[in-house]
């Protein structure tokens, strides 16, 4: 990996502004997902280091939240703007910890910056309220605080922008925070962590750990000096540290895993829904938690978009992430092909035709095909289960009533998607479907402006927009008698 600042790539953990190694001295190797090659080593830190990063993040804190929201929102910008200006380097370390391709990096990281420049100008508008008196002598006002010392764990999918998309609401509030990025792609956490101590954000407010994810997930659960934690990860992990929460009763935010339906309806722009499913289902390899899950085709649409969809398919090139021109890296790991593989196996053996890809790649390792499934029906895995792959199943249906039936019949509630132009149909749909974001004639949701959550077990609370910072701030009521 050849970065233009190689100080970006770093070894060692940041606890309360310093770099540091595990106090047992242990690493671990990361792996490119691409290749199988050790790229560089990361500290196995636990519980005593977790301890020791959330006592620094008290202590930062008072300083901290008594600095004006324009005093804070001016480092979040510069931060803002050191992860521009090192954004090829930034992009590169990520296509070689996780394997998007390089364009995808790229456009992550501007998607990550853009959390930090949002929240930074949210800081100054935290306001409160005044409320008419109850009493002739009473008079009431509201007030909104940071919730104080906060803790984050983020998967590897958006190995930046999952942690932008916390860390920046609860800066700006006035919250420290301890971060534990996913093990797999630890180099990018670290790298903000560089970007962030070069913006000036104070030792002990922002810091990353590395390691033993059951010991650093404990302490930052059972502290009860950390009074809010903020996950996003599977549904399974979500669901243990609401548990683990509960005795200290910390304020959560939790997003966790998605199953989204992508809805064609006859009258839907046919070439516009492709588009839409080849980045709902195809982005980062199907590896995000709003990634098309279940595609529900109208019959007299049904034949033709699977062709038009296949044929889109077709043209995506596979490979490492790095190469020119490739649209689809290597899954994250060996276990990841394993469920993509079964859960096409299941779909074969019950009867659903392969009408493009449909096996691992000749590439080998991590590399599997973009794949269509057609003749797929609600007794397979797929109907289900989130594939976190390349495989796209077309399921056909006639009636509208019965197809919002069918998409809602699951769990979960992230995201949602559907095509269609008939303007009652498109608010009884957008109105229907139980999950916190729904694209109409779009494929493409996520922006640093809008709420990005989900309801039932996609998780607690939103992140991003206006309402993404409430996340990280105490409402006090003041009642004064005058
Ligand atoms: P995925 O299957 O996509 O890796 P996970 O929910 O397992 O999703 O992981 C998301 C994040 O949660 C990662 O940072 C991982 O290390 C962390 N994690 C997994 N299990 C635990 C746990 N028991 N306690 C704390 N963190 C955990």
């Amino acid at each position: 990996m050849l970065l233009k600042d190689p100080s970006l790539l770093r070894q060692q953990c940041y606890i309360n502004g310093k770099w540091c190694d595990a106090q047992s001295k242990e690493t671990v190797a990361i792996a490119n997902p691409a290749t199988g090659a050790v790229i560089a080593s990361v500290p196995v830190m636990g519980q005593a280091e977790t301890q020791a990063a959330i006592a620094a993040a008290e202590e930062a804190l008072p300083a901290w939240r008594a600095l004006t929201a324009k005093e804070r929102g001016a480092k979040l910008r510069r931060w803002f703007e050191l992860l521009n200006e090192n954004s090829d380097d930034l992009a590169l370390m990520m296509t070689t910890e996780q394997g998007k391709p390089l364009a995808e990096a790229k456009g992550e990281v501007t998607y990550a910056a853009s959390f930090i420049e949002w929240f930074a100008e949210e800081a100054k508008r935290v306001y409160g309220d005044t409320i008419p008196g109850h009493q002739g002598d009473k008079r009431i006002m509201v007030i909104k605080q940071p919730v104080g010392v906060t803790a984050a764990i983020t998967p590897w999918n958006f190995p930046a922008a999952m942690i932008t998309r916390k860390a920046a609401p609860a800066l700006a509030a006035g919250c420290t925070m301890v971060v534990k990025p996913a093990p797999q792609t630890p180099f990018t956490a670290l790298a903000l962590a560089v970007l962030a101590e070069r913006a000036g954000i104070p030792a002990g407010v922002f810091s990353v750990i590395t390691g033993d994810a059951i010991g650093i997930g404990n302490e930052m659960c059972s502290n009860p000096v950390v009074r809010k934690l903020s996950f996003t990860g599977s549904t399974q992990v979500g669901i243990k540290l609401m548990e683990q929460c509960a005795p200290t009763l910390k304020k959560l935010s939790l997003e966790l895993g998605g199953n989204a339906p992508f809805i064609v309806f006859d009258d839907a722009n046919i070439d516009a829904a492709v588009e839409g499913a080849m980045i709902a289902k195809y982005r980062n390899a199907g590896q995000t938690c709003v990634c098309a899950n279940r595609i529900y085709v109208q019959a007299g649409v049904y034949d033709e978009f699977a062709r038009k969809l296949s044929i889109a398919v077709g043209k995506l090139k596979v490979g490492e992430g790095i190469g020119e021109g490739v649209t689809t890296g290597p899954l994250i790991n060996r276990a990841a092909v394993e469920k993509v593989q079964s859960h096409l196996e299941d779909a074969l053996s019950k009867g659903a035709t392969v009408v493009a890809g449909g096996k691992p790649h000749s590439l080998g390792g991590n590399f599997f095909e973009p794949t269509v499934l057609t003749h797929v029906d609600s007794s397979m895995r797929v109907a289900r289960e989130e594939t976190f792959g390349p495989l796209a199943p077309l399921f056909k249906f006639t009636d509208v009533d019965d197809v919002i039936k069918q998409a809602n019949d699951t769990e979960f509630g992230l995201a949602a998607y559907f095509y269609g132009r008939d303007i009652s149909l498109v608010w009884k749909v957008a109105e229907a479907l139980e999950y916190g974001m729904v694209g109409v004639n779009t494929g493409l949701i996520s922006t640093e402006v809008a709420p990005f959550g989900g309801m039932k077990s996609s998780g607690l609370g939103r992140e991003g927009s206006k309402y993404g910072i409430e996340e990280y701030l105490e409402i006090k009521y003041i009642c004064m008698s005058v």
